[in-house]
């Protein structure tokens, strides 16, 4: 059909388009019903999984229950900015250099496994090597979960800060279980207590309280107390979450970061979440694919097998995966090769049609009648305007049909942080007297996320709830 006759067709289904606009998923089904073809509009993800079961593969398929084995806990550590994120991964790190090692020296490859007794038991932490929220919420972006447990480390001489605040809601929106690491206590004038006082705010109340989450008081220059660290996230770990997996199966997981070596090629670190990786299995990670020549650890040891929770260095792709890439082990070379293939392809399309659109006010109908929920996430040049904001947007009488929810909020200008929240949770951005910061409008542009600028409070809240009205409004 041309579009012309298109543009006739849904004329006469009551919708207005011009030849080049693009419609929205219910028109384009409702066009294929009139014209009598099936139209099935796909997530990328549900295309992908279409994708891997033509060749008989499941991601994520967790395999027998009774197979399943315990395996460690991932932990990404995440605060505000100069808390001591890095100081408090590299003395984990070293605190966990082998005897014998070269210098002992340990290797940056994305992550790394320490071991701590508990009760008796040796047991594994897998720790994310990246500070900070930016990676995780990235990877979350892109669908993967990579962590299992949030580390919030804040610096006791300084306390709860604009970030400490951004990681809380992002561990929270993903539903990781929180450790509070409570750093510097070594610092003069360091008020631990301060800080139990001040999260309790944020739902995060000190078992000394009376509530669920450890607070762990540490110094990770000295390396104070980092063991009673370790032990308050395998607690925390058992407590919460039932971290099993199948080791007996072709591996799956995910990419936590790739780059091309110019004696090695490319080389990626993948995190295993289930299944052995081993020495010659044949692999597909995002559009790379290949044969895993060698693996090495975070000691810079060759390794052959790789268990659950384990990250490894892998060498023998063809081509650089990106973080936040699935990976996943398959039968032949070849297989590998045409999943590769057509992930490249559907990407090649993908760039062009352009730009995505996910959620924006004058069409959040569609969007909204699948889950009801308006979701926000409200910036401001200062908290008293945030607060004041959010608690009108919160008295707005839009009955139970619809549910509006803010899921961050904070001081100063939209980040890439922030639009990487809003594609993982389909959310409007709301800008209060604030600008998009560095590359956040880029990346907005790019991933569909729409951002709005206010300056007047009354302003902001009629279009919400114009937006909210134009939700409940009858279907005909
Ligand atoms: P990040 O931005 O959160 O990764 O913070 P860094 O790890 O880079 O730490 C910021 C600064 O605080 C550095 O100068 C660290 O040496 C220092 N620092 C980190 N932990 C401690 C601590 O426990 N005590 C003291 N006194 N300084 C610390």
């Amino acid at each position: 059909a041309n579009p012309a006759s298109l543009v006739q067709v849904l004329f006469h289904l009551g919708e207005m388009v011009t030849a080049t606009a693009s419609v929205s998923d219910e028109v384009l089904e409702l066009l294929g019903q009139e014209m009598n073809y099936r139209v099935q509009v796909v997530s990328p993800e549900e295309e992908d999984r279409a994708l891997l079961e033509s060749f008989d593969i499941e991601f994520g398929d967790p395999g027998d229950e009774d197979a399943l084995a315990a395996r460690p806990p991932v932990v990404t550590v995440m605060g505000h900015v100069d808390h001591g994120k890095t100081r408090l991964l590299d003395t984990v790190r070293k605190a966990n250099v082998r005897e014998g090692e070269s210098g002992g020296i340990t290797q940056h490859i994305g992550a790394y496994q320490v071991s701590t007794e508990l009760e008796g038991v040796e047991r594994l932490i897998t720790m994310i090597d990246t500070p900070g929220h930016e990676a995780f919420t990235a990877m979350r972006a892109r669908g993967a979960k990579s962590t299992d447990i949030a580390v919030i480390v804040v610096a006791a001489d300084d306390g709860v800060m604009p970030q400490t605040v951004e990681s809380i809601n992002h561990a929270q929106a993903a539903d990781l279980p929180i450790v509070v690491a409570v750093n510097k206590i070594d610092v003069e004038g360091a008020n631990p207590d301060k800080i139990r006082q001040q999260l309790t705010e944020y739902n995060l109340v000190a078992e000394e309280y009376g509530g669920d989450t450890m607070f762990v008081e540490i110094s990770a220059k000295q390396g104070t107390n980092i063991e009673g660290l370790l032990e308050a996230i395998l607690l925390t770990a058992d407590a919460a979450l039932d971290l099993r997996a199948n080791p007996d199966m072709e591996a799956q997981g995910v990419t936590i970061e790739g780059h091309l070596d110019r004696g090695r090629g490319p080389v990626a670190t993948v995190l295993v979440q289930r299944g052995t990786l081993k020495v010659g299995d044949s692999v597909v990670a995002g559009d790379a694919s290949g044969r895993v020549r060698r693996m090495i650890d975070e000691h810079g040891e060759d390794v052959t097998e790789a268990l659950p929770s384990r990250p490894v260095q892998v060498i023998g792709l063809t081509s650089v995966p990106g973080a936040g890439d699935t990976f996943l082990v398959v039968d032949e070379d070849r297989v590998a090769r045409q999943i590769a293939d057509r992930r490249r392809a559907r990407e090649r399309n993908a760039e062009l049609a352009s730009r995505r659109k996910r959620v924006s006010l004058e069409d959040l109908d569609a969007a909204l009648k699948e889950t009801n929920t308006l979701n926000l996430i409200i910036k401001g040049d200062n908290s008293g305007t945030v607060e004041a904001l959010e608690e009108s947007l919160m008295k707005l009488d839009v009955g139970d049909e619809v549910d509006l929810r803010v899921i961050h909020r904070g001081v100063g200008g939209i980040t890439e942080g922030d639009i990487n929240l809003a594609i993982a949770d389909n959310v409007i951005v709301m800008g209060f007297n604030v600008r998009a910061e560095g590359k956040a409008t880029e990346l907005a542009t790019r991933e569909g996320v729409e951002i709005r600028y206010y300056s007047v409070i009354y302003q902001a809240i009629e279009e919400i709830e114009a937006a909210l009205k134009g939700m409940l409004k009858p279907e005909y």
